[in-house]
């Protein structure tokens, strides 16, 4: 039987042998950490501690400001240096509560909740509370993906077990250390929504997880586990749908337009520890990899530790690294500040050699159509870069360019290495400018 999958998409090396048998290990909290007020979509945090104030792990640092945003906890104990612009993996600088820690550990975490009674609406708080956002790249506060408008009526929620990005292997560690928290975390999603059916969608190079994740989900009628065929981005939510469901997400709309919504593995164990543990989102699940890092690891790092303290702790740098990444090599960002932190949904630190980032000389488009033939959702890239270098943004728009969604397929396949995503970018955030300043709101 064929195996699931999408239309495009290309097969780059994984390099997940460097770290796919090793077992997550928590690495101590450093002498200060740093905690930027916006670490999700949605509108900053509202600082509720100032300097000179004790906290404890648990303790709220920051408040949510409105509907689309989310509350910030303390990872650890020790007491508040500064609020203060500081560098974050962004590139960009934000808002940031410094902590000087301490040795001690006491928790304030919120009273354990039993998965078996409780309500939907006890769920939906307690992941609101919790501060917990997605853990597949975007950051969306959860909780408001467990309510979805009115007029939604959500099918099934699918499980994102693909991890497609090269090296990363955060989110197969989990699923082979704690599938059981997978499926319970899935059950409270589904509970949570009045959902019947649950997906996981798990890549076909991943064999030891689907066979664990498939025990663990032998005794659930209503969960469905499914191999998927290794190809990127099979794991981009448009992608996902249309493998398991066969159902095309309309080009600029949601999943759950579809009658579906799509949460990370990660985030599910999350939810399950929220509610189990009554932990709030204070430790972020990553994987440290790339052959310019002395000792690859998975690892439980306290969110806002930075950059620096997490290479230290797997033993520094090779002498040949020459470029960090924070996420995976298709959609991560590169770094040029090792104090930035780790934030809440960061999956992984990459250092790679010369070796690894080699790349020939850019040269003029070879009009050869290999990224038009690669694009997952059909565009055409060196159309949408041409316009952009030419200031044709209304042509860009119209050619579809806002529904890009940066996965970086066509850069990966064109001979001429172009960085068609870095025009992409700058061409989507400039007709996204324009659309917003036509309908009359600024900028
Ligand atoms: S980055 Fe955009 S244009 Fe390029 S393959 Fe991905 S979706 Fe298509
Ligand atoms: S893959 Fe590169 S060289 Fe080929 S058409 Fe696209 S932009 Fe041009």
């Amino acid at each position: 039987m064929a195996l699931k999958t999408f239309h495009g998409g290309v097969h780059p090396p994984e390099f997940k042998k460097l770290t796919e048998t090793l077992i997550f290990e928590v690495m101590p909290a450093p002498q200060e950490i740093y905690i930027p007020l916006n670490q999700h979509l949605g509108k900053e945090a509202i600082a509720s501690v100032k300097k000179g104030d004790s906290v404890s792990i648990g303790s709220i640092l920051a408040e949510a400001d409105g509907f689309i945003s989310a509350p910030i906890h303390s990872p650890v104990c020790g007491t508040v240096t500064s609020i203060s612009k500081q560098t974050t993996p962004t590139g960009f600088p934000q808002q940031t509560i410094v902590i000087k820690t301490n040795e001690q550990l006491e928790n304030l975490f919120m009273s354990p909740l039993n998965p078996k009674t409780i309500t939907p609406e006890e769920i939906i708080e307690r992941v609101k509370n919790a501060g917990i956002v997605g853990q597949g790249g975007a950051a969306f506060p959860t909780y408001i993906k467990l309510t979805p408008p009115k007029d939604k009526q959500i099918e099934f929620v699918i499980l994102n077990g693909c991890e497609c990005e090269p090296y990363l292997t955060r989110d197969y560690r989990f699923m082979i250390e704690r599938p059981e928290a997978v499926i319970e975390g899935l059950t409270l999603f589904l509970k949570a929504m009045g959902v019947v059916k649950g997906y996981i969608g798990i890549e076909d190079n991943k064999p030891e997880a689907i066979k664990i994740i498939t025990r663990a989900a032998e005794n659930e009628n209503n969960i469905e586990v499914f191999s998927l065929k290794t190809k990127y981005p099979q794991g981009a939510e448009k992608m996902l749908v249309k493998a398991i469901t066969g159902r095309e997400v309309p080009p600029g709309k949601l999943p759950l337009e579809v009658g579906t919504v799509i949460q990370n593995i990660g985030t599910a164990v999350a939810v399950y520890d929220a509610v189990v543990k009554g932990e709030p989102a204070v430790t972020a699940a990553l994987t440290v990899t790339g052959k310019g890092v002395k000792n690859p690891k998975n690892l439980l790092v306290p969110v806002g530790t930075p950059i620096k303290d997490v290479l230290d702790y797997c033993g520094g740098i090779n002498g040949d690294a020459v470029k960090l990444i924070v996420g995976g090599p298709m959609m991560g960002v590169a770094q040029f500040d090792l104090m930035a932190p780790i934030l809440k949904a960061t999956s992984g630190i990459l250092v790679l050699t010369r070796e690894e980032v080699s790349r020939g000389e850019e040269t003029a488009c070879l009009k050869c159509g290999q990224c038009i033939d690669v694009c997952p959702l059909n565009l055409m890239p060196t159309k949408l870069v041409r316009y952009t270098q030419l200031g044709r943004f209304e042509d860009a728009g119209l050619f579809g360019i806002t529904v890009c969604m940066e996965c970086g397929t066509c850069a990966y396949t064109c001979p001429a290495n172009i960085p068609l995503v870095q025009w992409l970018r700058l061409g989507k955030q400039r007709v996204k400018q324009i659309q917003r300043q036509q309908a009359g709101l600024q900028n």
